[in-house]
């Protein structure tokens, strides 16, 4: 076969490089995205799809670059979602539109919320009892309610929407080096854009791409929790910097709830025991929403990294997603899901420095093999009710 000059070849399809693909292609740019396991595997389908403004990391005392550089992205998803932004997520709903931190008396709910809106522009409110949602009505929570204007992803519906319309671009790779692939595969890329997470810094490294990379993995254990009595997206607000449990909810593809928690209830090894995870998600469960019923749930545990650059705070991470450029490579963390849109910006600063403009060429991959899209964490763990 003879050599195809691409654009662009991505490696790996989480929400980095399916964001910036679904941009790319959209810009007339000729792009192959490669995914090893499956379309939204790894840490995107197994995120809680919650898109900060910022309000969490200003509560924690962290009121900082951070803090207002997520603040703008939830209008550029808002956006997205509408039709009208740099991608087309109109085929993707949200699963909610906001969420809410429960603080319980003695916390100083009131203090929480005006901290946070001075820091953020006032898109928090504490509502009042008989505005509360009819799910924490039904919860028996007791304390202080603030809603969040922070939507909540369905992220299987958001993967979907930017892969579906350029199918045919994204493809298997079944090799641990993709330059070696592409080559095999008689495909020359102008620029190559790693969004392979854990994978960047080993390619890097073989490659002698890594000089001056500094990258982290901050480890956590995940609880989910069926069937959950009603869907609830919320934060469960303790003494410490972070809350005591975050809750979404998603949807088994059999239909029954889940609630998947994150937060403090799941900041531990990743080999810790889970029926530690279980003991504490029960227990904040009990506290806080003491009306809610455990005695048939079911529970599993997830076991995960969070891959990011380097932050150099301790237990934090960087204030902005991280690009490391080395020739005609660029090697990207997103540093969170909300981040994508920033993120892609940043990498087309980069292609255009470099005078990468669209060939408004689309090549032809179909001597390389078609990938499917991931199982969602809930789809694929083992369930027990022994905890
Ligand atoms: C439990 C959890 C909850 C989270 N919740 C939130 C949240 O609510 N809100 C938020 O904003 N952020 C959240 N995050 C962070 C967010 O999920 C990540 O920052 C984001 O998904 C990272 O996206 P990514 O595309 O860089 O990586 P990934 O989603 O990990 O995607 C990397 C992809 O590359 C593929 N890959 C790896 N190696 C190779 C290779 N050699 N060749 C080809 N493909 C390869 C993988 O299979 C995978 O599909 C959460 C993270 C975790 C772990």
């Amino acid at each position: 076969m003879a050599t195809r000059t691409i654009d662009i070849a991505i490696i790996g399809a989480g929400i980095a490089g399916l964001w910036a693909f679904n941009r790319l292609k959209r810009m007339g740019y000729d792009v192959l995205l490669l995914e090893r396991e499956g379309i939204g595997a790894g840490q995107t389908l197994a995120s809680q799809g919650i898109i900060h403004s910022g309000l969490k990391y200003a509560f924690a005392g962290k009121i900082n670059e951070l803090a207002h550089s997520i603040s703008a992205m939830p209008d550029l998803w808002r956006t997205a979602l509408k039709g009208d932004g740099a991608v087309d997520l109109s085929a993707a709903s949200g699963a909610a539109s906001s969420q809410y931190l429960l603080i319980p008396p003695g916390f100083m709910g009131g203090l929480i919320g005006l901290v946070s809106k001075k820091a953020l522009g006032g898109n928090v409110t504490e509502l009042a009892p008989e505005d509360w949602p009819d799910s924490i009505k039904q919860s028996g929570f007791n304390g202080s309610v603030i809603y969040m204007d922070e939507p909540v992803l369905d992220i299987a519906a958001i993967i979907r929407a930017l892969a579906e319309p350029y199918k045919n671009c994204i493809r298997k790779i079944d090799s641990s080096d993709p330059f070696d692939y592409l080559r095999a595969h008689n495909i020359n890329a102008k620029n190559v854009i790693f969004t392979a997470a854990q994978s960047n810094q080993e390619i890097a490294a073989v490659h002698g791409h890594d000089e001056g990379l500094k990258t982290q993995a901050r480890p956590l254990l995940m609880g989910m929790m069926k069937n959950a009595p009603y869907p609830l997206y919320a934060h469960l607000v303790g003494p410490s910097e972070k809350p005591v449990a975050t809750i979404t909810t998603h949807k088994t593809q059999s239909g029954d709830l889940v609630w998947y928690l994150g937060g403090g209830v799941a900041e531990r090894a990743k080999d810790d025991d889970p029926r530690k995870v279980y003991e504490a998600c029960r227990k904040a469960l009990k506290k806080y929403l003491p009306a809610v019923d455990l005695s048939a749930v079911q529970w599993a545990a997830l076991p995960i990294d969070r891959i990011e650059g380097a932050s150099g705070a301790k237990g934090w991470m960087p204030d902005t997603p991280t690009i490391h450029a080395a020739e005609n490579t660029l090697y990207c963390w997103p540093t969170k899901l909300t981040f994508a849109p920033l993120l892609s910006d940043m990498i087309l600063e980069h292609l255009q420095a470099r005078g990468l403009s669209p060939s408004n060429h689309t090549s032809d991959f179909s001597d390389i093999p078609p990938v499917d899209y991931a199982p969602a964490p809930w789809d694929k763990t083992s369930w027990t009710s022994d905890n």
